[in-house]
């Protein structure tokens, strides 16, 4: 996917994720959708940086480096929800397009896909962007609220321990 399908699936992703956490519809749900957005915004532009700097689909297009982002807040209590920009990044090139990234680069150089997505340059782009991130909020929801309620419970309790 090119930057406007990631910076489209990151705003969306926020509103929705800001929808689903903050559920009361009024200035704390706008508040939240406002926080979450740039960061996550600023995630899914940075693999793509890896035009300019490593090998495409391959340097910052992988697990461990999703890792980093993941673990960055616990240990330098900045960058917080930046890695839901990453991780949403990787999902659409996966889903979203028809090359894969290197998911255990620099162990493995394979690429790995869906066997659905359309071409980059392809004029449903904006179809699939919106498709894959409705799919991402459902999917967040129904976990949140169906599999794992307790997920808020423990999400509460690790906000009040983080700084
Ligand atoms: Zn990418």
């Amino acid at each position: 996917m090119n930057k406007r399908g990631h910076v489209m699936n990151a705003v969306l992703l926020s509103i929705g994720l800001g929808a689903v956490l903050q559920p009361t519809w009024d200035v704390a749900t706008a508040e939240m959708i406002v926080k979450l957005s740039v960061p996550v915004t600023l995630g899914a532009l940075m693999p793509d940086v890896d035009t300019a700097f490593g090998k495409h689909r391959k340097t910052f297009h992988n697990l461990p480096m999703l890792a980093i982002f993941m673990a960055w807040p616990l240990y330098f209590e900045n960058l917080q929800y930046v890695w839901i920009g990453v991780a949403t990044h990787y999902i659409l090139d996966v889903v979203g397009s028809t090359r894969g990234i290197a998911l255990w680069y620099p162990l493995l150089s394979q690429e790995y896909n869906l066997p659905v997505g359309i071409p980059v340059s392809s004029s449903k782009s904006d179809l699939v962007t919106v498709l894959v991130t409705g799919v991402e909020i459902a999917a967040f929801a129904g976990i949140l609220y169906y599999v794992w309620p307790e997920a808020i419970v423990y999400g509460e309790q690790i906000a009040t321990m983080l700084p």
